[in-house]
């Protein structure tokens, strides 16, 4: 069983919903692999998993859908 590296809480793997925001547009992986913290909610992810995120980043494929969602600003 991995730990945690900041509260030492269990990981399990799980997929997620990567969220990456850069120069003001947003990005959406579904279904990445990830160590889930039961304690906390840290992600990590696996080298292989990182390096197809960044690929992903550097040379998006077509996208599987456009996604319309709401977004809030705590400041105003
Ligand atoms: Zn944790």
């Amino acid at each position: 069983m991995k730990h945690c590296h900041f509260c030492g809480g269990e990981l399990h793997e799980q997929l997620t919903t990567f969220v990456h925001e850069e120069n003001g547009q947003v990005w959406v992986v579904r279904n990445v692999p990830a160590f889930v913290c039961s304690q906390c909610g840290e992600k990590e992810y696996t080298q292989e998993t990182t390096h197809s995120l960044l690929n992903f980043l550097k040379q998006p494929p077509q996208p599987a859908e456009i996604l319309h969602v709401p977004a809030y600003d705590m400041a105003s």
